[in-house]
């Protein structure tokens, strides 16, 4: 009987992903990512001690049978606290210390990294001699029966440890790694175990666990040791044999009548694992599965890029104002999306990871302080806990709101904040045989190896400020390779400065160079108004999506310890109700301001009707990253063809082959 799980002719993988430390930040993402390490990344575990540094969970407290409740990540303490949550301190350590550990490389911040070199050294330290490197002592390891973290809560660790090895290059940290994987590979022995069994269907952090294949992906490529796919193919097969509720099951994915339902980051997320699974076998069953399923996704997707999941999907598609997103969703949509191009070396992916990042993420920070927001729409009318400062319910939402922690919730989102910059700058270049491929665009850095000689490449550019690039190219000595640059979507014209050619999405320049070269790029945009299905239309130019701010005022509703630090709610000052006239769209343009904050230096003035006054107004727009309160989407008054208007999302502008 052929079953989807055969391996019948794995597909190669197009584009190579870069060691960690090889892409390094430049210009306003550098700085952005400085304020950062000196903001909530630096100081997580100094503002929730309880959480990281007094739960020593992967050490001297680990989990025994004996322990019956735990502090955890939200502040329910004294009530009675179900056994599936006593993991969540480990996604909450490990998730914050990965991105502290890849700010730490990415910005060669000393003190970062001599604080990261103890860390390592400790989790060294407290791997067993058998291997084991977890949270549960001898008497409940690989022992469930139902909800655990056994393989979420390495998944997240591990993670970590492979960006210290790529930096590092220290074998013992790869053995560690490696032994820990094998001691997983020993206690859950592959087709002969089933570590995804549960009593419990609603089991968040045994599913979550479904990641232990970022790890097994990486390994991998690092390796080239297959038994990484065949493992990572028996836990997906494990994981979809059970019936939970979610979306990445295969029963699930291949049901015609099947909407999303599940929690939004465990969807994004495992979209990485059934695209390890497809290029494991390049079992057709499983490429259409792939294919089902990122249709799916792509009908969650806001106009900013955001992912559905507030924090559940519930059977919605993406809305600018209805539907929230999680700060976890922005990171793992993120990471699949680089995955994907990865796998697939498809360019549209590109605008796909460029629109979240660029917008949806930025958007969802504080412009000025150090405090994200749990959840966020892209039209965001009032931060005041609830969707839009809807009435509270008995079941208090506290998750629209800006937060350094948001422990009345859950330390979730503020890890995951801090691991999506370092991730986007390590999407930004991939290598392949014939050489080098600036997958995603910004101010950034490469230094790295080809042809046995040193290459550093400095892509200097204000994007997406600017459409500007220089590639200031150096070599160790004179070869021949392509240097390929994506073309987003958006791009009407283009000036490049050497001789080049067009394929698939990417501009190619190959030739023989000499040990110093530059290469000038200018891409042309047009603002553009886009319509969103729902006759709402809203407007871009280039990659930003632009906002009309909200005035508000703030209320600090809980201060820290450390100076600086708060969570505040945002009430609007004055509603408005503006519409946009299609027939009479007048976009002005792109003001600069000199500003040192890129997002409130850029304006679009934009001719809008105000619906109160029953006038035209022109009002400015700036960037969605430069916004507290803002609207995206504008009712569209008259639903005809215009010029500046297209029709389609920019994540759906091309159709992506997989
Ligand atoms: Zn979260």
């Amino acid at each position: 009987m052929p079953s989807p799980f055969d391996v019948i002719n794995p597909p190669k993988e197009k584009l190579q992903r870069l060691l960690c430390g090889e892409v390094i930040p430049q210009g306003w993402i550098r700085d952005q990512m400085k304020q950062d390490l000196k903001g909530f990344i630096g100081h997580l575990d100094q503002l929730v001690p309880n959480l990281i540094k007094q739960d020593d969970i992967y050490g001297k407290n680990r989990l025994t049978k004996k322990v019956k409740t735990k502090r955890l990540g939200n502040v329910r303490q004294g009530h009675d606290i179900d056994a599936q949550y006593l993991w969540w301190n480990s996604e909450t350590q490990s998730n914050w210390r990965d991105g502290f550990i890849r700010h730490a490389i990415l910005l060669d911040d000393q003190s970062a990294l001599r604080r990261t070199a103890a860390y390592i050294r400790r989790i060294l330290r407290l791997q067993d001699a058998d291997g084991y490197l977890g949270i549960y002592d001898t008497d409940l390891r690989y022992r469930f029966s139902d909800e655990n973290g056994e393989l979420w809560s390495k998944a997240t660790l591990l993670r970590g440890l492979l960006a210290w090895y790529e930096y590092s290059r220290d074998e013992r940290v790869l053995q560690s790694i490696i032994s820990a994987v094998k001691n997983v590979m020993h206690h859950y022995p592959v087709n002969a175990s089933d570590p995804f069994q549960s009593k419990n269907l609603k089991s968040g952090g045994l599913t979550h666990g479904l990641m232990f294949t970022d790890v097994l992906d990486r390994l991998h490529q690092i390796t080239g040791d297959r038994k990484y796919l065949d493992y990572g193919l028996f836990l997906y097969r494990s994981f979809s044999s059970h019936e939970f509720e979610e979306d990445a099951r295969l029963s699930n994915i291949l049901d015609p009548e099947y909407k999303l339902k599940g929690h939004g980051v465990h969807t994004y997320e495992h979209l990485r694992s059934l695209t390890l699974v497809y290029y494991a076998t390049g079992n057709p069953e499983l490429k259409k599965a792939l294919q089902i399923f990122v249709s799916r996704i792509e009908k969650e997707i806001t106009p900013a890029g955001g992912p559905v999941g507030d924090e559940w999907i519930l059977e919605r598609t993406a809305n600018a104002t209805h539907t929230g997103y999680e700060y976890c969703s922005l990171q793992e949509m993120l990471d699949s999306w680089a995955v994907l191009m990865q796998k697939t070396g498809e360019s549209a992916w590109g605008d796909s990871i460029e629109n979240l990042f660029f917008n949806a993420a930025q958007g969802a920070r504080h412009p000025q302080g150090h405090a994200i927001a749990y959840c966020k729409t892209d039209n965001s009318l009032a931060m005041t806990g609830t969707l839009n400062g809807a009435r509270q319910t008995k079941k208090k939402q506290l998750r629209f709101k800006y937060s350094p922690t948001h422990q009345d919730v859950a330390v979730c989102c503020v890890p995951n904040a801090g691991r999506i910059a370092p991730y986007f700058v390590n999407a930004m270049w991939r290598k392949d045989e014939s050489g080098l491929v600036a997958t995603l665009l910004g101010p950034c850095e490469l230094n790295t190896r080809l042809h046995g000689t040193s290459v550093r490449i400095v892509e200097e550019t204000g994007y997406p400020f600017s459409n500007r690039f220089t590639f200031h190219i150096s070599l160790g000595r004179s070869i021949e390779f392509t240097l390929r640059v994506r073309k987003p979507s958006w791009v009407k014209r283009l000036l490049v400065s050497e001789s080049y050619r067009e394929e698939n999405g990417y501009l190619l320049i190959r030739k023989k160079w000499k040990k110093q070269n530059s290469v000038k790029l200018e891409f042309f945009a047009e603002p553009q108004v886009k319509f969103t299905g729902e006759n709402e239309c809203y407007i871009t130019s280039g990659a930003l999506v632009y906002a009309l701010p909200v005035k508000s005022r703030n209320v600090v509703s809980k201060k820290y310890p450390i100076a600086g630090y708060a969570d505040i709610f945002y009430t609007p000052v004055l509603k408005t109700d503006y519409s946009l006239d299609v027939q009479r769209v007048n976009i002005s343009g792109v003001s600069k301001l000199k500003t040192k904050n890129p997002f409130s230096a850029n304006q679009l003035h934009v001719t809008l009707y105000n619906r109160r006054k029953k006038k035209f107004e022109q009002v400015t727009l700036i960037p969605i990253g430069g916004t507290l309160l803002r609207r995206v989407t504008f009712i569209a008054e008259q639903n005809t063809r215009h010029p500046l208007i297209s029709k389609e999302f920019p994540q759906r502008a091309k159709r992506k082959k997989l």
